[in-house]
């Protein structure tokens, strides 16, 4: 009967085609063309493929996490039960989807991996969730995108190990209980805020990723040099990892855009500053990692709507940009950079922006009136 009934999933859901199909989101396609954006469309190309550390030892920096999942997977390990349900959570490009990869390495199980965006009904989860070995690991990125029935059937697979469906429709629906495999859901996310709590309290490990030290993002621009067969100088790698935003995806994608301008402009083995500095010049990015757009955003709050406050959905308009686009991807980092501050009444730009962009702050412009008069 079990048996019949994964049939029939395999049949409505069509699932090897949606596993097999690559989800690219709208979003991560507004990204592509943008140099320093952190979505994962890169991850096609075979070259991030092999950027993406396979040990816990390659995994450089976030050196808490590793303190702790290696405890875990040693406990996990040593008892010979599956690890604990692992939640990453934090901005993109930080490296979540390669420790979820090198979760399965070091604990020597088979991963299967998919996007919350995929998972279009029941079905699709459920056929993944039967097909699923001992110990195995399923990896949900973006997890909190996840369409409400389909997390619904993740609550008894995360916590029993057993599939609540129903068979059929009115009065001859039935519901059936099966058994599943124990398993390790790992989560990815980069809006911890998003997922409901019943979901989120079921992951026994909740782990933040932080943005890297420029120290650390140094060391993955060399691991990444050396990979690609190029000696890249001291300081064009400390150059380099000013404008990554403290961000591995952005440091890899950097490079290898630096790799080309040294190809046709330059000594194609060799990255040198001056090298650098041509193509972060030509590419819009400056010291701090902000491109046009960045700074787009911040003079339009600068100079249209005199500091702010403003809300998001007219930053959105004035500047273009999709609202979620300019939220997920744009104002991380800028309120990082201490650059933005989110109000109640709005954004609002600091007078640290100001400086960098050039300008007077308004605070700073009181003062000279005051002084002049
Ligand atoms: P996320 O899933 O958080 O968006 P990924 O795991 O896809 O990020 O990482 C993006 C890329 O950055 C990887 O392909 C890898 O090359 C690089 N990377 C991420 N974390 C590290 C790290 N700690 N050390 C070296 N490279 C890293």
């Amino acid at each position: 009967m079990e048996f019949y009934v994964v049939l029939r999933y395999f049949e409505s859901t069509n699932l090897l085609r949606t596993i097999s199909m690559a989800i690219v989101s709208k979003k991560s396609q507004q990204q592509d063309d943008r140099i320093i954006a952190s979505s994962s469309t890169e991850d096609k190309d075979a070259n991030e493929f092999s950027l993406r550390p396979k040990s816990m030892s390659e995994y450089i920096g976030q050196s808490e996490v590793k303190k702790n999942l290696s405890v875990f997977i040693e406990a996990a390990k040593k008892r010979g039960d599956p690890l604990e349900h692992v939640l990453f959570h934090g901005p993109p490009g930080l490296g979540k989807t390669t420790l979820a990869n090198i979760l399965s390495k070091e604990m020597n199980v088979n991963i299967k991996t998919t996007a919350g965006p995929a998972l279009e009904k029941q079905g699709d989860l459920a056929a993944i969730l039967t097909n699923l070995k001992p110990n195995d690991i399923l990896f949900i990125d973006e997890i909190h995108r996840l369409k409400a029935p389909v997390e619904e059937i993740l609550y008894s697979a995360m916590e029993d190990f057993c599939l609540d469906i129903v068979i059929g429709k009115g009065p001859a629906a039935r519901s059936m209980r099966l058994s599943l495999p124990k398993f390790t859901l790992v989560g990815a996310t980069t809006k911890l805020s998003m997922l409901s709590s019943p979901l989120r309290d079921r992951f026994g490990n909740l782990i933040k990723l932080e943005f890297y030290k420029e120290d650390e993002i140094e060391q993955i621009l060399e691991r990444s040099s050396a990979i690609f067969g190029l000696t890249i100088n001291d300081d064009a790698c400390v150059r380099l990892a000013q404008s990554s935003r403290r961000t591995p995806r952005i440091a890899n994608r950097l490079l290898k855009r630096v790799r080309d301008f040294a190809t046709v402009y330059g000594d194609s083995d060799t990255i040198n500053s001056a090298i650098v500095e041509q193509a972060l010049a030509a590419l819009g990015v400056d010291q701090l990692g902000l491109d046009n757009t960045d700074r787009q955003i911040l003079h339009t709050i600068a100079d249209k709507f005199r500091g702010g406050p403003v809300g998001l959905n007219t930053i959105a308009a004035a500047t273009n940009e999709e609202q979620n686009t300019v939220e997920d991807i744009y104002e991380p980092y800028l309120l990082q950079l201490g650059f933005l501050e989110r109000t109640p009444r709005g954004r609002v730009v600091t007078d640290r922006a100001y400086k960098h962009l050039g300008l007077v702050a308004p605070s700073q412009q009181t003062m000279l009136i005051a002084e002049n008069q």
